[in-house]
């Protein structure tokens, strides 16, 4: 079959994944400027949340040309050097998950296995103390990477802390520049084409029919497209991540510039704090089996630290994922191909993958199923892996209560089962190439929620006692000399990329 390009694309949703697939699109794809449409509709609005992000999201500032420090003013972004865990592992406990490596692997000895061996004699510090983004993130630091050989300060690995609805508008501005058409409007009816059930159209409350080849679906929740037309079907995690709900609620914010995400465990679920440049995000995630709304509502509003900006937004959600994120002419982007929950910040990554992952395998008007087969077998593999790095912080823990022994009761999708076994017996540490989450990520969670190896990992042993105590305290030494070279947060924004007041 010759080819047969993809002349018109109709993106239905104006969030952050609408927005962010249609600058992409028409940022790659110059030939269908002109071509793709977007349509979005106020009076249904946006999610409303969804403001921490992971490192990959500075490589798609990158990738798409713009300018880190514009991005930072117009969403009024501060840094994130990784999240810390409070009352996570135990109440009173408190572990990081920072971004970015940690040490250095000493003559082939992977860093693990040796800060195991000298932590089993209780001669190794904490392993924050070998990470520069955890020290920086303990001390509301934070830079950019410099050029500095053999240093940490030339891996710094960071995210944004951002404003959903600026980051969605600044996108607009960019993607309409590239010729991409917006519409406001509502879709009231989506036509089926009777020979192949492939997307002939879709109609708005206005009236008008809108026809494309390709269709994404960004309509968050409501998968109008993806479910409400073609019925895909979505797998039920809940088993698993037995979070259901969500209230969240900006507010002021006291006290300096933190650059972490805060995590806080509760008696049923968790609540989140993202500092902005002009404001606290905070919001607590919970399950309604074991907490009612009100309550929660409760816990959240009187924790805050400062004058609450608006009224409590209410969410629910069931976490799990489409069955297929790519159906005949249609692919579901963002909410509507699946949720997680928001614990390690993955929505709009999985967001950026599923663009990317288009960009790869974009179509032609024929549709052919090995793209499509091969787009679905990449995002379910990114999905499920993410979904196990979540799963694994509900499971290991040691909190008391009902939620948390529900938690733990549950038995562990079966390739997080093998590599926190495999991370019992020697502290081995498994990853697949294409995975998200590092080595470094799994070692960081797996300590932090108090997972103990049997014994350390025998290769360890090619280092002596008094070699791999030296190789420590380098590297503990170094990350201590560098954190004291980095300004504090709000410093480096003063200086970088101070938002305009407002
Ligand atoms: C409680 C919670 C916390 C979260 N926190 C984080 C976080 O910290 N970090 C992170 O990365 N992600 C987070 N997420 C996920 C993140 O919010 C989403 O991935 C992101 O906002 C993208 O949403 P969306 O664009 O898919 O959907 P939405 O924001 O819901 O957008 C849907 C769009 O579709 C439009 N629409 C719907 N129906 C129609 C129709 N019939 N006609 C026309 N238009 C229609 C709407 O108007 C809207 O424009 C969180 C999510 C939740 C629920």
């Amino acid at each position: 079959m010759p080819v047969d390009p993809i002349r018109s694309v109709a993106i239905i949703g104006g969030g952050t994944a609408g927005w962010m697939a249609a600058t992409t699109l028409s940022r790659f794809f110059p030939r269908l400027r002109g071509g793709i449409r977007l349509i979005e509709s106020a009076d249904i609005g946006t999610v409303g949340v969804g403001e921490a992000t992971i490192p990959p999201i500075i490589e798609y500032i990158r990738t798409l040309g713009f300018d880190e420090n514009e991005v930072a003013r117009r969403t009024q972004a501060t840094f994130k050097l990784g999240i810390v865990f409070n009352d996570w592992t135990r109440p009173g406990h408190s572990y990081i998950h920072p971004f970015g490596p940690t040490g250095l692997a000493k003559r082939g000895v992977p860093f693990c296995a040796y800060w195991h061996k000298r932590a089993e004699r209780g001669a190794a510090a904490s392993l924050e103390e070998y990470s520069l983004q955890a020290v920086g993130a303990r001390h509301g630091k934070f830079m950019r990477p410099v050029r500095a050989a053999n240093s940490p300060l030339e891996t710094i690995t960071y995210a944004l802390h951002l404003d959903a609805n600026l980051f969605a508008a600044y996108l607009r501005t960019h993607a309409q520049a590239q010729g991409v058409l917006r519409t406001e409007g509502k879709v009231q009816d989506v036509t089926l084409r009777p020979e192949d059930g492939f997307i002939e159209s879709v109609t708005l409350a206005s009236g008008e029919r809108v026809a494309a080849d390709l269709y994404i679906d960004c309509t968050g929740f409501r998968g109008l497209l993806i479910e409400g037309a073609l019925k895909t079907g979505y797998q039920d995690w809940t088993q698993w991540l037995p979070c259901d709900r969500a209230v969240a609620v900006p507010c002021e914010r006291t006290g300096p510039l933190s650059s972490h995400t805060l995590v806080t465990a509760r008696d049923v679920g968790w609540q989140w704090r993202i500092p902005l440049q002009h404001r606290v995000g905070n919001g607590y995630v919970y399950s309604s089996q074991f907490m009612k709304d009100d309550e929660a509502q409760n816990i959240l509003m009187s924790g805050l630290e400062g004058r609450a900006l608006r009224d409590p937004l209410q969410l629910r959600f069931t976490t799990g994922r489409r069955r297929l994120s790519w159906n005949k002419n249609c692919v579901a982007i963002g909410l509507s191909a699946g949720f997680l929950e928001p614990l390690e910040s993955t929505g709009i990554h999985l967001i950026q993958r599923g663009i990317f992952v288009l960009l790869n395998f974009f179509p032609d008007r024929n549709f052919r199923q090995v793209d499509i087969d091969r787009y679905n077998r990449q995002l379910a593999f990114d999905y499920e892996h993410a979904r196990d790095f979540i799963v694994a912080h509900y499971h290991l823990t040691e909190r008391p209560g009902e939620f948390w022994q529900h938690c733990r009761a549950t038995a562990m999708p079966d390739g997080l089962k093998e590599r926190v076994e495999l991370f019992r017996s020697h502290g081995r540490l498994l990853r697949d190439d294409r995975e998200l989450f590092t080595v470094q990520s799994w070692f960081y969670l797996l300590t932090g929620q108090n997972v103990q190896p049997a014994g350390y990992d025998p290769i360890a042993d090619s280092l002596s006692d008094e070699q791999a105590q030296l190789a420590l305290d380098e590297v503990r030494e170094v990350v201590a000399n560098c954190a004291a070279k980095m300004p504090s947060h709000q410093e480096f924004i003063a200086e970088n990329c101070a938002a305009a007041a407002g």
